[in-house]
């Protein structure tokens, strides 16, 4: 057990600051100084874990040596929460790569998953980002596990020809089982419409309304101040039509739809490739007709079941051109996706 000798301390205070300034440094240094490292550690990775922004997290790490020595300490790092991950798009750099890298190679599941995302879909390459997203399924991390099923459901970084159903649906069972949402509505649709497994509409359907009652228990696990700051914006929001509120996006989708807005709107016209029209997921396709279309309007594209569900209860039921009563469309989604070409 190891602490750190004061002399080091009033080597440094005594080059700067006013005396106050001097005092205050000098009482707070004293006490982290009696501190034995494992403590020390043990109140980083805490920190880590319940950061609500990275600057959280950093602002610390620059306040000493031995703060900023033992913050990158792999049990610090492992412990990093989505938030804490949560780079800004805008402040993109080689630093900010180099602390999701960091994190991953501690063993963080959700930093292997946010880099292994942007590097996919923001920085294009596909193998290592894959790779990332493989490492954290590996860990049962289930939105990993889900956004790999719709890489092979799209055969996304590949040919049309490298779309994998049969993957998609294990990969989403697996994620479903473990409890995530969009996965168990995917599984629920590919089951209705015998979409890479055979058809069997009463258990899709029988998932479907698992997938709404999990969202109804989210909503009811709110407090009413939550409830209050999302109930002004929420839609309609389930397959069956019932009011709830919908869940903030993965920080690492937050990620892309920064990414996609702010850096790349003009290279997006010439690239003739179009991101999911869900405004909280930001996949870009990786080749041209990538996504599958609305079928009743044309105008919309999504990357999977579960981003055109939410489009439907969140905005495009109000823009979609064609008289729905008309063609028997009652607010559910499993007739109106179809391949480009
Ligand atoms: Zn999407
Ligand atoms: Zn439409």
């Amino acid at each position: 057990m190891r602490t750190r000798r004061r002399s080091y301390y009033e080597g440094a205070i005594n080059m700067s600051g006013s005396h106050h300034k001097r005092l205050k440094l000098f009482s707070t240094l004293d006490y982290l100084d009696s501190l034995p490292d494992d403590i020390v550690l043990l109140i980083l990775a805490n920190l880590c874990s319940t950061a609500t922004s990275p600057a959280d997290f950093i602002t610390v790490l620059s306040t000493c040596k031995r703060l900023n020595s033992l913050g990158l300490h792999s049990l610090v790092l492992s412990k990093a929460s989505p938030n804490c991950l949560a780079v800004n798009p805008k402040n993109w750099s080689e630093s900010s790569h180099r602390f999701l890298k960091r994190c991953s190679n501690a063993g963080s599941a959700e930093a292997s998953y946010t880099l292994g995302m942007i590097r996919f879909y923001c920085l294009q390459n596909r193998t290592s980002g894959a790779s990332l997203m493989a490492k954290a399924a590996i860990r049962s991390h289930t939105p990993a596990l889900y956004s790999l099923a719709v890489i092979q459901f799209n055969g996304s970084g590949g040919m049309k020809n490298d779309k994998d159903l049969r993957a998609g649906v294990a990969l989403c069972a697996r994620a479903a089982f473990l409890g995530h949402v969009d996965a168990l509505r995917e599984l629920g649709h590919c089951l209705q419409d015998g979409y890479g497994v055979p058809k069997n509409v009463t258990h899709g359907r029988r998932l479907l309304i698992q997938a709404n009652a999990r969202e109804l228990a989210r909503v009811f696990s709110l407090s009413s101040n939550q409830l209050l700051l999302t109930g002004s914006i929420c839609p309609l929001f389930s397959d069956f039509g019932c009011n709830v509120p919908a869940p903030d996006p993965h920080p690492a989708n937050r990620f892309l739809v920064g990414w996609f807005s702010d850096k790349l709107q003009l290279e997006l016209e010439s690239l003739d490739t179009r991101l999911c029209s869900y405004g909280g997921c930001g996949r870009m396709e990786t080749r041209r007709h990538e996504f599958r279309r609305c079928s009743v309007c044309g105008d919309v594209n999504y990357c999977s079941r579960a981003c055109q569900a939410r489009d439907w209860k969140l905005r495009h039921n109000m823009t979609c051109r064609v008289d729905l009563e008309g063609v028997g469309f009652n607010g559910n989604v499993n007739d109106t996706m179809v391949d480009e070409r």
